[in-house]
């Protein structure tokens, strides 16, 4: 869904971003990291296009850590008031993975999956309809087709730039 201009920011006002397009994807993930990441039970996160995302204010980066999956990451947040705004995972090439309580209207984007449920607090019952991995996820099974359709031609046209 193209030209649908949505917003978000930090909790300070110093950083504000655009997404151009609606994300792809929204999950809540419950590992180990995602919880000391975010002090709570789990960090919801909407992965968009790279291409997609502008923003305005100074950020911060983290060193590199490594995602539930294992895989380097590195997060950004506001520089002033140190809230997390996205995280660029090095296997999610030509994503982002927003934080998706910084969007404006984000009760639009609940989790469509949660994942990593293997170290879900006990004591969290989530509602039997909601969907559930133990780790990860493949998104070619997962996604709907319309945001695989996007990603793939994002990543086509990504490709034929660079030859
Ligand atoms: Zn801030
Ligand atoms: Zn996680």
């Amino acid at each position: 869904m193209k030209n649908k201009s949505i917003q978000g920011g930090c909790i300070c006002g110093e950083v504000k971003y655009k997404l151009s397009e609606t994300p792809l994807f929204t999950q809540a993930c419950h590992c180990k990291d995602c919880k000391i990441l975010t002090g709570s039970s789990y960090i919801i996160n909407s992965s968009i296009l790279e291409n997609t995302l502008s923003i305005e204010g100074e950020l911060s980066k983290s060193i590199e850590l490594k995602g539930g999956s294992g895989a380097p990451c590195k997060v950004y947040f506001c520089a002033k008031c140190g809230t997390y705004i996205y995280t660029d995972y090095e296997s999610a090439v030509g994503r982002l993975n927003v934080r998706t309580k910084t969007l404006n209207n984000s009760n639009e984007y609940p989790p469509q999956v949660h994942i990593f449920t293997k170290d879900k607090d006990s004591w969290l019952n989530l509602k039997d309809d909601v969907i559930c991995f133990e780790k990860m996820y493949d998104p070619k099974i997962t996604w709907p087709q319309e945001s695989l359709n996007r990603y793939k031609e994002y990543l086509q046209n990504k490709s034929e730039k660079k030859n």
